[in-house]
């Protein structure tokens, strides 16, 4: 089918006018908070697709304190990749506040935070982005998705000793997780779930999105997920939460974040046990 120029930019003016959701308003409080911080900056990375779309996907470094004699962590935390699950946008924009308050969460680690891994998803409250694609089946495959392209350029690029990624499932009644990646990945995630079991519970089925499960804890995963680059080595801890998305939006929020604290503080020390043995 052709497309003509001007029936296609009202399309897109009628999706405009349709969004239901700004990724700028989203993110602003963090913009305004990095404006004088130390800690906080902005970073957004931007790209134009292969139809021509501008694509700005926001990004925040978060530099935690240092430690004498220890290396930084480098964490990438990545939200909103499905662009309807608002509470994984809105639970890594409370993790930055939260650490703004507090950098001494962050000791050891450089943060790389990309709340909204789907912008156009997201405006729209969509699972897919605009183009039609279900973006989290795409990473390592070719693909010609901007937005793919340069989170794919940003975990080659930065080679992160850790990722996590974060979801909301409409299916599942309670908190749980998948675990890829670096043999400790478990032992991180556990507290994590405990953790955030304080504001919702956790899923203890046998089978969770078609994968077998153990208190919560899934160590299998659809292809095509965002992962760390297929050649990297060692293989980092990789984990993906995900809250209920039937439960209230404050507390998903809340459970988001517990979770990433959790995270911050257990893989530190999973490391530096790693090491010493
Ligand atoms: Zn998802």
């Amino acid at each position: 089918m052709i497309v003509k120029p001007d029936s296609s930019s009202s399309i897109h003016l009628a999706r405009r006018l349709r969004e239901r959701r700004s990724v700028r308003e989203s993110i602003r409080p963090i913009e305004e908070l990095a404006r004088g911080s130390q800690h906080l900056f902005t970073a957004h990375l931007e790209l134009t697709g292969h139809l021509g779309e501008r694509v700005t996907v926001p990004r925040f470094l978060f530099a935690g304190p240092g430690s004498a004699g220890a290396s930084f962590l480098r964490l990438g935390i990545f939200g909103g990749l499905h662009g309807d699950e608002e509470a994984s946008v809105l639970g890594a924009v409370a993790l930055l506040e939260h650490l703004h308050r507090d950098p001494e969460i962050a000791r050891g680690y450089e943060l790389v935070v990309y709340p909204v891994c789907n912008p156009t998803g997201y405006a729209d409250d969509t699972r897919w982005s605009r183009n039609g694609v279900d973006l989290n089946r795409q990473f390592w495959r070719d693909s010609a998705e901007p937005e793919v392209i340069l989170l794919e350029r940003q975990l080659v690029n930065l080679a992160f000793d850790g990722i996590v990624a974060l979801h909301s499932d409409d299916h599942s009644a309670g908190l749980y997780g998948f675990v890829k990646g670096h043999a400790l990945t478990r032992h991180v995630l556990e507290p994590a779930l405990a953790r955030a079991a304080a504001v919702l519970p956790r899923n203890f089925d046998k089978s969770i999105d078609n994968f077998h499960a153990n208190e919560g804890i899934i160590e299998a995963g659809y292809p095509g997920v965002l992962t760390a680059p297929p050649a990297q080595y060692p293989r980092p801890l990789e984990i993906v939460f995900e809250t209920p998305q039937l439960a209230p939006i404050a507390r998903q929020i809340e459970a988001h974040r517990l979770a990433l604290e959790e995270i911050l503080l257990r893989f530190r020390a999973t490391i530096s046990e790693a090491q010493s043995i």
